[in-house]
């Protein structure tokens, strides 16, 4: 029965289908193949308020001209806006990525850092983009928390209560060992593709536990 699962069945099953089928259903995007942690922290950058089809049409563009942060430090700031136009915001975006790069050439050595709260003190930077360089270049064990993410949480689990930190706080226990890429990646491919705004409940390999799927679609 549904209401006899107990929580912790239903995180550990959460991870375990999700990884599962994120190993056959992952979607291949150019930046997930990146190691350099500068590419990672572009990509995500682009990636807010933007959809990956914009930022296709501009990651490798802006990687040739911008390759390396000191390159990025000293670029013309209209020249950075004209690159990104395409994606929106392009006036704040650029003048940002500009910021950004010359507080990592003035206090990092050129490098980005690795230190969340260094990360946080970079111009543009906030949770979503500090937690995701974490996760995707450092490799640490963060979760990430965007739009995409709190539907599915508060769906699934139901935590419709609770703030990102929250979220987050509850989301790091669940992430498989020196796995938080696949678990990140899992949810946001998870998101767009299955509990999308209109959910694919009928087809969802998650649905016998789902709080949503059971509570508003069953009456349980
Ligand atoms: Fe999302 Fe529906 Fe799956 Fe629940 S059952 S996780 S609401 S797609």
């Amino acid at each position: 029965m549904f209401a006899l699962k107990s929580g912790v069945v239903k995180q550990k099953q959460f991870a375990t289908n999700l990884l599962k089928w994120f190993k056959s259903h992952k979607r291949d995007f150019r930046w997930r193949r990146e190691t350099d942690p500068y590419r990672i922290l572009v990509a995500e950058k682009l990636l807010q308020q933007t959809t990956f089809g914009h930022v296709r049409k501009v990651y490798g563009e802006f990687l040739k001209k911008y390759p390396d942060i000191e390159t990025l430090a000293e670029a013309d700031v209209k020249d950075i806006e004209r690159t990104i136009k395409p994606l929106g915001f392009h006036r704040q975006r650029a003048a940002q990525f500009k910021k950004m790069a010359s507080s990592m050439v003035a206090a990092h050595g050129g490098k980005v850092p690795q230190k969340r709260e260094d990360l946080l003190r970079l111009n543009g930077i906030g949770d979503y983009v500090a937690n995701a360089v974490l996760c995707f270049a450092f490799n640490k064990d963060e979760p990430i928390v965007d739009m995409n993410v709190r539907r599915v949480v508060r769906r699934y689990f139901f935590w419709k209560q609770l703030n990102d930190e929250e979220i987050r706080e509850r989301l790091r226990p669940l992430i498989p060992k020196n796995n938080a890429r696949e678990f990140n990646w899992g949810i946001i491919d998870f998101s767009s593709l299955i509990c999308s705004r209109k959910p694919k409940c009928k087809i969802c390999f998650l649905n016998d536990l789902c709080s949503y799927f059971n509570k508003q679609l069953r009456g349980k």
